[in-house]
């Protein structure tokens, strides 16, 4: 059983030296659990967040166990009848070949006769969606007309964000990483508007957008922080709603620096949402189902980055750091 351990917290950006790849026997599964052989792992930005000993929604992972990940996988041995050997299951696991298991968690069984990959159920068929359409649906309820702003556009949530806000009727603005990226919101997303953020400072950054929406965004679908929130903060239209879905900018600063611009939604009578997917695990059924339908009438794309091998977490993990991911970020550990 290859572990890929956390073996130290970084400081900053991770380098290979925080973590640990070690084999160990495969394990059997205990009284009333069973152990799951892991295909695919889902590689989240929030992952870093749960390397630092903070305050959080979940505890950090301790030093010494393997980097906590959701995965889809293959029950290998079971103690229990709620699990048969060979079956299709996600959960939350580790970035490990195999993943001890008890009943009753969080796992859940999965029907792979649904998807071309059983990677889909980290990513089409997983949180990423959901995370989008629960920020705009239940969270943020842009109107049909209403301007829509997302960071981090071209990635997994900001791309899903960008086309479920289109099939809701806003007019989308999107703000990504360089000329290929915006291109993507455009011809393969939809976005009515592409703004590449890189190299600009936060007043350039700011003027593009209020080139692009004279009058506002009336949401801001936040996944980035820093100097881009900065940017947006600038341009909110009044009683705007700001999701605060993620700060990737800010995951790998050891000091947080924040925002600047905060007194802008005091002026704008805005309101920020801090936003957290785990709270909807109840109404799952209900995104998925609405997700999946969008998908077959060929009006929600959802693409995948998959690289390969326990052995190269590391650098998969760091290109969502990077920006090199296009698409949702899978660790591919083995063959279904
Ligand atoms: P993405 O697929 O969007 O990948 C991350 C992207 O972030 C990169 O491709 C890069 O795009 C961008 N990025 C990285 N560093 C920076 C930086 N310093 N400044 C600006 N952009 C940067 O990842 P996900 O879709 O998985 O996650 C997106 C966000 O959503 C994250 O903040 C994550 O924490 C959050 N999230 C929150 C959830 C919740 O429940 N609240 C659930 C799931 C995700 P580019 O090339 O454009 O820079």
């Amino acid at each position: 059983n290859r572990r890929f351990l956390l073996a130290r917290r970084p400081h900053g950006e991770p380098v290979p030296e925080d973590f640990s790849l070690v084999t160990e026997p495969v394990p059997q599964a205990p009284e009333g659990g069973f152990v799951v052989r892991n295909c695919y792992a889902s590689l989240d930005p929030a992952q870093r967040g749960w390397m630092d000993d903070a305050p959080s929604y979940m505890p950090p992972i301790p030093l010494g166990d393997p980097v906590r990940a959701t995965t889809v996988g293959i029950v290998s041995s079971s103690n229990t009848d709620e699990f048969q050997v060979g079956d299709w299951v996600m959960g939350l696991n580790g970035l490990e070949d195999y993943s001890v298991n008890q009943a009753g968690g969080f796992t859940m069984k999965v029907d792979p006769s649904l998807v071309d990959s059983p990677s889909k159920f980290l990513s089409a068929m997983g949180a990423v969606g959901l995370t989008a359409y629960f920020g705009l649906i239940d969270v943020a309820k842009p109107q049909p007309g209403e301007t829509l702003l997302v960071s981090g556009a071209a990635g997994a949530v900001g791309s899903a964000v960008g086309q479920i806000g289109k099939i809701l009727g806003a007019r989308v603005i999107g703000i990504a990483g360089g000329a290929a990226k915006c291109r993507r919101l455009i011809d393969d997303y939809g976005f009515d508007v592409a703004i590449d953020y890189k190299g600009k400072s936060v007043d350039a950054l700011a003027a593009e957008i209020r080139a692009a929406a004279p009058e506002g965004a009336n949401v801001v679908f936040e996944n980035v922080g820093g100097d881009v929130m900065d940017a947006e903060l600038m341009n909110l239209a009044k009683h705007a709603r700001i999701v605060l879905c993620g700060l990737i900018s800010e995951y790998n600063s050891p000091e947080k620096v924040g925002v600047r611009n905060l007194w802008q939604v005091l002026a704008q009578q805005a309101t920020l949402y801090g936003y957290l997917i785990m709270d909807y695990a109840p109404r799952f059924a209900e995104g998925g189902a609405a997700m999946a339908e969008w998908m077959a009438q060929g009006r929600l794309r959802i693409d995948e980055d998959v690289q390969e091998g326990l052995e190269n977490a590391h650098a998969a993990f760091m290109r969502l750091f990077t920006g090199a991911n296009t698409g949702k970020l899978v660790l591919k550990i083995a063959d279904g």
